[in-house]
């Protein structure tokens, strides 16, 4: 029994806002956007966070990087954009499948 929302959304089992889907990662929008754009980028295998990482989750972790500016520019973000992780409760982590939130346009929260 895998009770993790994000595997249920990955599954198809909750509807989402999908953007993109490949073999390793979806992207969706989400459900409470704190930015014109704010997209969750998640790995299809269940990962807890950035404290459960092993070297087994290397490749995973380094094609999230490289796929983010691809994603981000199809939004329109030609001119940059922010990405978080939250890990753990003490950062602000909800949901305990790892994502990273991808925002971008106007309102942007956060640093800077
Ligand atoms: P965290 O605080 O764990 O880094 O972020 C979890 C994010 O997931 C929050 O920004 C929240 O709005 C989003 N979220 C929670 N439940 C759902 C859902 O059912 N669908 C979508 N699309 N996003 C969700
Ligand atoms: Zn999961």
């Amino acid at each position: 029994m895998n009770d993790c929302l994000f595997c249920k959304i990955i599954a198809g089992e909750i509807p989402s806002d999908k953007v993109y889907e490949d073999e390793q990662v979806l992207v969706f929008k989400d459900i409470n956007p704190h930015a014109d754009v704010h997209l969750l980028m998640v790995p299809k295998q269940h990962i807890v966070s950035l404290d459960e990482l092993g070297p087994e989750h290397d490749d995973v972790m380094a094609y999230m990087m490289r796929t983010l500016p691809r994603i981000a520019k199809d939004h329109g973000l030609d001119d940059g954009f922010r990405t978080i992780i939250n890990t753990g409760k003490g950062g602000g982590q909800v949901v305990f499948h790892l994502h990273i939130h991808l925002l971008g346009g106007k309102n942007l929260p956060g640093f800077g």
